[in-house]
């Protein structure tokens, strides 16, 4: 099986345009109808339904932020009515108050079967067995690949995360082919079935899907090692509807976005200008086929690329590079501008596990920036003065990276907390940027 819906996912560039541009007229119609605060930025921008002839002139339409999200909550934004509604899911909070979200039935339908096309794009079929180790709850990780699980019929695990023992064993009993959950915690599982003497060769996996959090291709090839599998990025936001929002293929270059339901732009995040395909900047997008929460030009804070190379594997869907990060987990340490995705990436390199925080604070007027970093059991047998020494050496591999030298403190192994969900990488004491500063 190479495609859930090959339909949709091999469509010819004209006619997946076509689709597009008769789903958005449709939608902007259904979204000025229904939602007051939409259609209050609609007027005030000078812009009618009717001015809408297709994706040509979504240019005309006003941005949405996760502020307006925050005034209008929680019913603002829905333009069905309730009884309509099956399901209310929440974002996690990782950048402030959450935010809720509401799915109709065949809302809920469209974004399983967006999870179902990203484990078939990893190559998993009826018979796998696919242990899902994302939280379940108010979080879409874990209900989404659920659901895509399901709709593709493998025999699925309903694990949620937590509770590394359990996992482990119900892996090793029913024999778990595939491995959903987030990155951060599938190197963590990884790491703890080595210590229980469980190498890469001893388990049943096949491929994992992680997404939900940044992780860089250093990462993947640590977890792939570790877990002898073939690890496949998702990407997805709440707002949007959850995780398959885009998903990787086998050739591992970027995430084609479900294009048939949602439109990605690129835009300057400062000027809001669209930027031509192959820019970095924010990712936008717009869902063409939500009934209950249909947002139009939602600005997603994640930094990104796209591009519309043709790709092997026959889907025709633009293709997202994995976000660097958020807008909002930029951190400016001494006027340069560092992601902890360069950190990760530096660390992988020398040879370290991705266990890391980042400390930043502000001392007499000027930053600190410190970087905690978990020695492997090897390097803890050393002396004092070879970890000093090893302390050097990486600040100064982070420093050819970043531009500023930090300070490196080597810790202990394990002394550093492990997250069940998305892992926590700053601790910025400082505060500096405020929200608006991101509002465009
Ligand atoms: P919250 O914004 O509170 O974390 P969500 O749980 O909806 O709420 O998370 C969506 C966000 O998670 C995205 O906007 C993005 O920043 C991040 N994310 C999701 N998938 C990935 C991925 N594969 N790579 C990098 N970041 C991701
Ligand atoms: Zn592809």
């Amino acid at each position: 099986m190479k495609y859930f819906q090959e339909k949709a996912e091999t469509m010819p560039l004209e006619e997946l345009k076509k689709l597009q541009d008769e789903k958005l007229v449709k939608q902007v119609k259904h979204v000025y109808e229904n939602v007051a605060c939409y259609r209050e930025k609609m007027d005030a921008a000078g812009v009618k339904p009717e001015d809408i002839h297709g994706t040509a002139d979504l240019h005309k339409l006003p941005f949405l932020t996760k502020d307006d999200l925050r005034d209008n909550y929680p019913w603002g934004m829905l333009a069905v009515s309730k009884a309509d509604c099956v399901r209310i899911q929440s974002t996690s909070g990782t950048t402030g108050r959450r935010v809720v979200a509401f799915y109709t039935q065949k809302d809920v339908d469209m974004w399983e079967e967006c999870c179902a096309r990203a484990l078939v794009a990893a190559g998993a079929t009826n018979e796998d067995v696919c242990q899902v180790a994302y939280g379940y709850g108010l979080f879409t990780g874990g209900p989404g690949l659920n659901g895509g699980s399901h709709k593709l019929g493998c025999l699925t695990l309903p694990m949620s995360s937590g509770n590394t023992d359990r996992q482990i064993q119900f892996m090793q009993d029913l024999g778990a082919t595939v491995l959903c959950c987030t990155p951060s915690y599938a190197a963590y599982l990884g790491e703890s079935m080595l210590e229980r003497g469980i190498g890469p060769d001893d388990n049943p996996l096949k491929m994992g899907i992680f997404g939900a959090e940044p992780w860089t291709e250093e990462m993947r090839q640590g977890i792939e090692k570790i877990l002898g599998i073939k690890a496949y990025d998702i990407y997805g936001l709440t707002e949007i509807s959850g995780p398959g929002v885009a998903f990787e293929c086998a050739e591992q270059k970027g995430m084609h976005v479900n294009e048939d339901h949602f439109i990605a732009e690129i835009i300057n995040p400062d000027t809001g200008e669209v930027l031509p395909d192959g820019s970095t900047g924010e990712l936008v997008f717009t869902s063409l086929d939500k009934e209950a929460f249909p947002l139009l030009r939602y600005r997603t804070r994640d930094i990104c690329i796209l591009s519309r190379k043709k790709c092997s594997c026959g889907r025709t869907f633009i293709r997202m590079t994995k976000p660097m990060g958020r807008s909002d987990d930029m951190l400016i340490i001494r006027g340069v501008n560092v992601f902890p995705s360069q950190i990760e990436t530096v660390l992988l390199k020398e040879g370290y596990a991705p266990n890391y925080q980042i400390v930043v604070d502000r001392v007499n007027n000027s930053d600190t920036f410190d970087i905690l970093v978990e020695m492997n059991e090897e390097m803890f047998a050393d002396t004092v003065s070879g970890m000093t020494k090893k302390e050097k050496e990486l600040a100064g591999a982070m420093k050819s990276m970043l531009g500023i030298n930090p300070a490196i403190h080597l810790v202990a192994p394990h002394s550093i907390q492990r997250s069940e969900g998305k892992a926590v990488r700053v601790v910025d004491k400082r505060k500096l940027l405020s929200d608006s500063q991101w509002k465009g």
